[in-house]
């Protein structure tokens, strides 16, 4: 079967440049491996999809070019994913920093995929294995379900993370035949790791309110103890900009000065673990103090004690070896090279007609529907070029 562009991959950039092309009068075929279109979509954002970022620019995104994204995600906005998801009348709701969630589930957001794809006359077909790829005047896709030929071929297959429900590293394989460069992968948005013993090991399920620095880059949200080591939303998003065995800083009050707090009870007989138990949780004082601080009462410590206090509550630094891997992390660092690609049409400079979208190009957004955007912003380009 002949057909003008071949995409693979139904996940979220997959079938937004589908709708796109087909918008635009290209005949599209989806070729999804997985039974069910979208499986990424229906579990994300704990089943409600955060399915774009009001505040998204290119600063939110990690790539080895940090000015890639910038083109594609001026030309498709979260404002013009806002306004197709009013037109399905999908209720929506801003759960904080700019994040927008599906009221109901993530299923409508794979629905109004399905429709839009319907009304472009989008092909879909799921369960379909991909074989083998050759480029001839066309490119030749040879499937479980048959052979199709196209004179367009995009890859929108997704990172590595959760294998479990499809992810695979077949456009990486792709880009290799091609001799397309790839930029080291990693699994990001991921709880992290304790280098050494674990002291905290009986604190998992506690959380703390802090600001946590990796490189230049600062998150201010919970952070959450595990069994091995860290986890919440300012881990994920640290984890984006950690180096592998490298440290953290963390701000265990970003509220508020501790130096200044004791020496507002610089007259207390009260002890210092005591004081601080009125201030962070009273099990993480416990484990954190008796290592760190000098446990004496706030009257009888000396300026060099309050030092060091404040060094320890508010730069405190832990090192990490690992993260917990593709099956918690959200997300792929890195991928496809962007210097391998158009910033404006996601296409190949070596292979002219071949495209590669969404998370399979490194290109990594923060915590907070920035992925979803990306996928939307690069599968708009690609659709738009086609
Ligand atoms: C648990 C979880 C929650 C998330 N929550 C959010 C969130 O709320 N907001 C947000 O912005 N981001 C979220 N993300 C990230 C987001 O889901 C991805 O960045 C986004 O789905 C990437 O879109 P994509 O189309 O590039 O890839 P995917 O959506 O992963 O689509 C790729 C598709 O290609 C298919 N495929 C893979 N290999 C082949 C092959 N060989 N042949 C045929 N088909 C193949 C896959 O089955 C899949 O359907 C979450 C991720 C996870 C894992």
């Amino acid at each position: 079967m002949r057909t003008d562009v071949i995409i693979i991959g139904g996940g979220a950039a997959g079938l937004f440049c589908a709708i796109e092309a087909g918008r635009r009068g290209r005949r599209a075929l989806v070729l999804e491996h997985n039974a069910e279109i979208g499986r990424k979509i229906i579990i994300s954002g704990g089943g409600r999809c955060n399915f774009t970022n009001l505040n998204t620019t290119a600063e939110n995104f990690v790539s080895r070019n940090p000015h890639f994204a910038r083109s594609a995600l001026a030309r498709y906005t979260p404002a013009d994913f806002v306004e197709l998801v009013k037109a399905h009348r999908i209720e929506f709701y801003e759960k904080k920093l700019g994040q927008l969630f599906c009221r109901g589930r993530s299923h409508e957001i794979v629905e109004m995929l399905l429709t839009e794809c319907r009304r472009s006359r989008v092909e879909i077909k799921p369960d379909t294995s991909v074989e083998r790829i050759e480029k001839g005047r066309h490119f030749t896709v040879t499937t479980s379900r048959g052979t199709f030929e196209s004179e367009a071929l995009v890859i929108a297959t997704g990172g590595l993370s959760f294998p479990k429900i499809g992810a695979t590293g077949f456009g990486y394989g792709v880009a290799r035949q091609f001799g397309i460069a790839i930029e080291e992968t990693r699994p990001s948005l991921v709880p992290l790791v304790f280098s050494g013993a674990n002291e905290f090991r009986g604190l998992a399920g506690i959380s703390i309110d802090a600001e946590v620095t990796t490189g230049s880059q600062s998150f201010r949200e919970n952070i959450l103890f595990t069994h091995r080591g860290l986890s919440g939303p300012a881990i994920l998003q640290a984890s984006n900009y950690w180096q592998p065995g490298g440290e953290v800083e963390f701000n265990l009050l970003p509220a508020q000065d501790i130096a200044t707090a004791v020496n507002e009870n610089r007259r207390s007989r009260q002890r210092l673990d005591n004081f601080l138990k009125g201030l962070l949780p009273e099990r993480f004082v416990e484990v954190f103090a008796a290592r760190r601080l000098p446990l004496k009462p706030l009257n009888e410590l000396s300026n060099r004690d309050i030092e060091s206090v404040t060094t320890e509550i508010h730069h405190w630094r832990r090192a990490f070896t690992e993260t917990e891997g593709w099956h918690k992390a959200e997300v792929t660092l890195g991928g496809v090279s962007t210097s391998e690609l158009s910033s404006q049409t996601m296409e190949a400079k070596k292979v002219p007609g071949l495209f590669f979208i969404g998370e399979v190009v490194d290109v990594t957004g923060w915590l907070g529907g920035y992925n979803f955007q990306w996928a939307w912003a690069s599968g708009h380009a690609a659709g738009t070029a086609l």
